[in-house]
């Protein structure tokens, strides 16, 4: 029988509460999932009289498996889940899937399937792997982007976006990455690289859409200090993204034509030493310019050259500065000086407006290209104290100073001299003021076929036509072909294409072709969660206003700038559209560290999995050859350095609660987590042990009561389990609550665990059965949120009917918090010749070097041989010499 297939009726769970004497968790956790499920525990609905807590961790791609990567996460997500819930929230705890996006449709074309049939098959695998981990989802929330009902609600918006022109549509040079066949979004290029295959990113002029970001640059920017519960780190890359400074933009006439280029720049006070200007290769006058002039072939074959060059600004750093003169001069509007025009690698389009005016004096890049061209130097600021010479310069003098070769501007300093040319050039209407933000709009369209279409037609009469709003969903079709190499078959599908238009019916309309970034789905998926089956808008409003926003989010540090910016992008849309009324979407968000383990490899074999290893007196052998492996670095699990555990292997063997424990046991969440089979190993026999404890107390503790009174009443290892078990309470609820730090709550309960065992069962206490059964229970509420399933076998053991999880959280005592003392006296050869007092937890090694060194007693055994220290547990230390 497979691990799943074990399924037990509500009324068999009743019957049988008794506990098996030997942990077998393929018996207990298939029959707890049943019952969860047949009780719909996990089913929340909105109810007012309740507080709320949504608990939302990032829906994961529906690739087909689960990894442990995800496998802790949702741990993490979960254990917060259910302890909320225990301390009396009402808890919105909501799983689904990311289900649009490249991997589908390449797996499809790999598999020869279609992407709709391979996403829907591994939505199904994986929704039965998460259910055999015992997560507390309400699975009626479930949602999948790739439906017609979710999607159908962005295009809404989309369609609102576009009327009040938050989206719209240009001609722009884009990241174009030949391996997806897609245009790829600025965050979405990491150093140059795609950051989904890994190839290069080249640029190309296409018509694109894109959603106005920037118009909320500075609203995000001054939020992102608003964000206590945020790390640090992503607020910081949110606000290094987004990029805002303070500058001026200055216009320069191109000499003998009718254009204007404008530039942005933060030292408009060295207007003066521009003596050149830069356009980026890919800026659009750069081949205007040109034209018709002898420097027309050269300048388009480096164009040419540089679109295949890396243009990410890290990349372009590293380059030897290069550039080509266009032919023709612009005018400075300050002291109307001709400056030749370049195209050069180092100006980008993605800065300010990919025109740079070069100063060749106060910039170190300038000032090389400057150098290497033979281009004009002059110095406009110098030090205070010293004179500058422009002919003798070794390098760009970048600091503050005092005006020089500035005309009327002479002689001030630099920083006043901002604000007066600032002022002069508004006077004479060639530049103004102005900021500028490194982050551009973000570009939507995509290339490929498995995403949400964008619901747009073009007419030859009418240009671009918006889908009427009664015509949603535009239906991704499904009836296609797909084509090697991943190029969208869409545009040659005529039942797609060719529409009537929607304004003058002419029946020559064409749809957009393009589909929408998969991050556009996912910018929105925790507003759907709060009414998943709403038909009457992206969600209902009454929901989303008792749920969002997320209490807490789980989400990891490489989407910063992606998901996690366009998401608070996307609900000022929806704030300022009357949507919604919030416009942050995330209050807490915890990044979780990554699960790594040490790579081994092969000289003959390279990467080696964990099963192609055999250890031999510690030392690791290739199990194709036999040849010594090689040990190398603890890195991330990938499957293409093979460091890889398959959950359902640990589920396999150990079952969901051991994974679980051992997942949270190993590192707080923010940190990586190294993998260890010992650790997985060692937190399997510890559920044993106390599976073994608990049993063995089960008969005399069943019809108890637990005590619950003062611990005045109680003395001796009574009361010290008593006291332990309200300090353990503490401890654990403080480093769930405050800091999410699981590993150190398992540690209180391993010793609390440890107390426990220390009860001699001989003992004639009449209060041992009753506090006994009080340790009982608080350990298995405390467990509850880590290892559900064994926990509700306990409870249910106990005597209880309902589900642990409707149990309350315990609470603890503050009287019992203070740690007693003990009295200890110290005996030479049996006569009584000091005492102590120490803790209660002091172990015997502790007390018996505490008696050794007692002032008193060195005299006693002074040069003595000490034969025997005995220690009479709790009382005596008799130091026999
Ligand atoms: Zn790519
Ligand atoms: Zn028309
Ligand atoms: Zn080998």
């Amino acid at each position: 029988m497979s691990f799943g297939e074990v399924l037990f009726s509500e009324l068999a769970i009743r019957q049988v509460a008794v506990m098996d004497a030997k942990y077998d968790p393929r018996k207990i956790e298939p029959k707890w999932q049943a019952y969860w499920e047949s009780t719909g525990l996990f089913k929340v609905k909105e109810d007012s009289g309740k507080e709320k807590y949504y608990l939302l961790v990032l829906f994961p791609y529906p690739s087909g498996k689960i990894h442990i990567g995800h496998v802790r996460n949702y741990t993490i997500g979960d254990v917060v889940a259910r302890y909320k819930r225990m301390r009396g929230f009402n808890v919105l705890h909501p799983m689904g899937w990311d289900a649009f996006g490249m991997p589908a449709e390449n797996a499809a074309i790999a598999n020869h399937t279609h992407p709709a049939k391979w996403t829907y098959a591994n939505i199904d695998a994986m929704r039965s792997q998460l259910k055999t981990l015992g997560f507390s989802y309400d699975w009626d929330r479930e949602i999948a982007t790739c439906r017609p009902e979710y999607y159908r609600w962005e295009q809404w918006l989309f369609l609102k976006m576009y009327a009040e022109k938050m989206a719209y549509r240009k001609e722009s040079f884009v990241n174009w990455c030949e391996s997806c066949q897609t245009v790829l979004a600025n965050e979405q290029v990491e150093a140059g690289l795609c950051w989904r295959c890994g190839q290069q990113v080249r640029q190309k002029k296409l018509w694109q859409w894109f959603f106005r970001t920037t118009d909320y640059a500075d609203d995000l920017l001054a939020h992102s200090d608003q964000l206590p519960g945020w790390p640090e780190k992503v607020t910081t890359m949110q606000k290094n993204w987004i990029g805002k400074s303070f500058g001026a933009e200055i216009r320069f006439t191109v000499e003998d034509r009718d254009i204007v280029i404008p530039v942005f720049t933060t030292r408009h006070d060295t207007v003066c030493g521009a003596t050149f200007m830069c356009l980026a290769p890919e800026h659009p006058l750069t081949v205007e310019l040109c034209k018709a002039t002898p420097q027309e072939k050269q300048v388009m074959e480096f164009v040419d050259r540089m679109s295949l060059q890396d243009r990410s600004d890290k990349a372009v750093e590293g380059y030897e500065k290069e550039g080509v003169f266009l032919g023709v001069h612009c005018i400075n509007p300050l002291n109307g000086a001709r400056m030749p025009i370049y195209t050069a690698n180092f100006a980008l389009m993605e800065y300010g407006t990919g025109a740079v005016m070069a100063v060749p004096a106060h910039d170190q890049r300038d000032f090389d290209f400057a150098k290497k061209y033979g281009l004009d130097i002059i110095v406009v600021v110098k030090p205070p104290d010293e004179d500058l010479d422009s002919e003798k310069l070794s390098e760009a003098y970048v600091g503050e100073g005092i005006m020089v070769n500035s005309g009327q501007f002479d002689g001030l300093d630099n920083k006043t001299a901002m604000e007066e040319i600032a002022g002069f050039l508004e006077k004479k209407n060639r530049g103004q003021k102005e900021i500028s933000f490194r982050m551009r709009d973000w570009g939507i369209s995509r290339q490929r076929y498995w995403g949400a279409p964008i619901p747009i037609v073009y007419c030859d009469t009418c240009g671009v036509v918006p889908v009427p709003e009664e015509d949603l969903p535009v239906v991704l079709p499904e009836d296609v072909e797909l084509q090697e190499g991943g190029k969208s078959p869409l545009p040659q599908l005529d039942s797609f294409v060719k529409v009537d238009c929607p304004r003058c019916d002419s029946p020559n309309a064409r749809r957009e072709t393009d589909t929408m970034d998969t991050f556009v789905e996912s910018s929105w998926y925790f507003d759907r969660y709060c009414s998943p089956d709403f038909d009457r808008g992206m969600f209902d409003s009454k929901a989303v206003d008792y749920w969002m926003p997320v209490d807490q989010y789980i989400g990891g540090v490489e989407h910063a700038i992606l998901h996690l910016l366009y998401s608070r992008y996307y609900t000022r849309v929806l704030h300022d559209q009357g949507l919604v009324n919030f416009k942050e979407p995330f209050t807490r968000l915890l990044t979780q560290g990554m699960v790594c383990q040490e790579t081994v490899s092969c000289p003959k074999h390279g990467y080696l999995l964990p099963e192609e290893v055999k250890i031999v007196d510690a030392n690791r052998y290739c199990t194709h050859c036999d040849e010594p492996a090689a040990v190398g670095r603890v890195e991330k699990m990938s499957k293409s350095k093979k460091n890889v555990i398959d959950p359902n292997t640990l589920l396999e063997k150990y079952g969901a609660d051991t994974t679980r424990f051992f997942c949270l046991f190993a590192a707080p969440p923010e940190r990586d987590l190294e993998w260890s089979e010992q650790g997985v190993e060692g937190g399997f026999r510890f559920l044993n042990r106390v599976w073994r404890l608990t049993t063995g107390w089960m008969d005399r503790v069943k019809d108890a009561a637990p005590f619950d009174g003062s611990p005045a009443a109680l003395d001796g290892a009574v009361r010290d389990l008593y006291k332990k078990t309200h300090q353990t309470i503490m401890k654990v609820t403080r480093d769930i609550e405050d800091r999410y730090h699981f590993n150190t709550a398992i540690s209180a309960v391993m010793e609390l665990f440890n107390t426990m065992s220390a009860i001699e069962e001989t003992e004639s206490n009449p209060q041992q059965i009753p506090v006994m059964r009080f340790a009982i229970e608080a350990l298995a509420l405390l467990m509850s949120p880590i290892v559900p399933h064994f926990t509700e076998e306990l409870w249910e053991a106990l005597g209880n009917t309902s589900s642990i999880l409707l149990a309350p959280w315990p609470f603890y005592l503050e009287e019992a918090l203070e740690k007693d003392d003990l009295l200890i006296v110290i005996q030479v050869n049996g006569k009584l010749r000091s005492k102590f007092s120490v803790a209660t937890d002091a172990d015997e090694e502790t007390i018996k070097q505490i008696a050794l060194e007692d002032e008193r007693i060195k005299k006693f055994i002074d040069g003595r041989v000490i034969k025997k220290v005995i220690y009479v547990k709790r009382k005596l230390v008799n130091i026999v010499v």
